[in-house]
């Protein structure tokens, strides 16, 4: 796995590099681009964010105009991250943090509330009105709001604000990046409605590792049937957990179960043996985007992939979802 993390980080790299040196390019070809010019764009507001669904809708609102660094990599679990030195030194440098809120991220929220960080900080998951849940006999807010795009389309406007706010002069370019994002998000919504529809409704019932669909489950009309583990990921479920959990699904009469990608399937996988049911072919993104160059690169793509894995394994009929037309180049 690390090996692999590496290629690709340096893949990654490898692509900054390159847009680095064109975005140069470029801005000499442009002189009212002044803020390019400054090789690096030290200039430029420092953005830090936390989950990779954050990182994701930030880039896309803020472009060029900001430089942002994603603490999360795709596939880190949110919940037991442990940050390492260069995050501390990135919230430092920072001048606005967005992060998810609602305890998702607990190690890097106790991190950011550490003295040395003067960054304004903003609870981008916390504009949405939350699903309570049971944990440890108190009542907690889920944090999983990402799972349903309308709360998504919220998030992505409230960034647009702090955006906005952080850098005034560059309005227009938020203003007019977060309502591309948006468009492509209603749309994404109303697709993943109908694809779910096609599901016999006996069907619909999703079983995950952990607890992190009931947004998407509320919005999108599957019920959760039952999850192995609660709405963090730290606790280990005991043999009974997985057993009173097989039941169910045999009761239940549950056609396929689901792995996440930012969990080890090991767990799930028990579940599925002592049930005998099936195991879907394809991971759930839950807590993370995909790694660059798969199926679920952004966020957008994470739902689309999420979906199409959870109607083919409950026997629906996946349709494709076609993304926006991209404006015309003019030459
Ligand atoms: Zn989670």
């Amino acid at each position: 796995m690390k090996a692999i993390t590496q290629s690709q980080e340096r893949k990654f790299r490898g692509l900054a590099a390159a847009c680095c040196i064109l975005g140069l390019w470029m801005s000499g070809c442009d002189a009212t681009r002044t803020k390019q010019t400054d090789s690096g764009g030290q200039n430029k507001p420092k953005v830090v964010s936390t989950s990779t669904m954050i990182t994701d809708w930030t880039q896309q609102v803020g472009g060029d105009e900001i430089q942002l660094k994603g603490i999360l990599k795709p596939g880190a679990d949110p919940h037991v991250y442990e940050p390492v030195p260069a995050d501390s030194q990135a919230l430092e440098e920072a001048d606005l943090i967005v992060y998810n809120g609602y305890n998702l991220e607990p190690g890097l929220i106790k991190l950011m509330n550490s003295s040395g960080v003067k960054a304004k900080k903003f609870a981008v998951g916390e504009v949405v009105k939350p699903l309570d849940f049971e944990y440890k006999g108190k009542r907690v807010p889920d944090p999983h709001v990402w799972g349903d795009a309308k709360n998504a389309i919220a998030m992505v406007n409230a960034i647009r604000d702090r955006l906005i706010e952080l850098s005034p002069e560059d309005r227009q370019k938020f203003t007019e990046n977060a309502a591309r994002l948006t468009d492509e998000l209603k749309r994404v919504d109303t697709w993943i409605t109908k694809e779910i529809q096609t599901i016999p409704e006996n069907q619909r019932k999703l079983v995950t590792t952990h607890d992190a669909f009931q947004y998407y489950s509320r919005a999108y009309g599957i019920p959760v049937a039952g999850t192995l583990i609660g709405i963090s990921t730290e606790e280990q479920p005991s043999a009974q957990t997985v057993k009173t959990l097989s039941d169910s699904v045999k009761k239940a009469g549950v056609r396929s179960i689901f792995a996440e990608t930012t969990i080890n399937p090991a767990l799930i996988k028990t579940v599925a043996e002592e049930a005998g049911v099936k195991i879907a072919p394809r991971q759930l993104y839950s807590d993370s985007i995909g790694a660059p160059d798969s199926e679920g690169d952004t966020y957008v793509k994470m739902l689309v992939a999420n979906t199409r894995t959870i109607v083919e394994a409950l026997g629906g009929k996946y349709s494709t979802f076609e993304p926006a037309e991209k404006p015309e180049k003019t030459q």
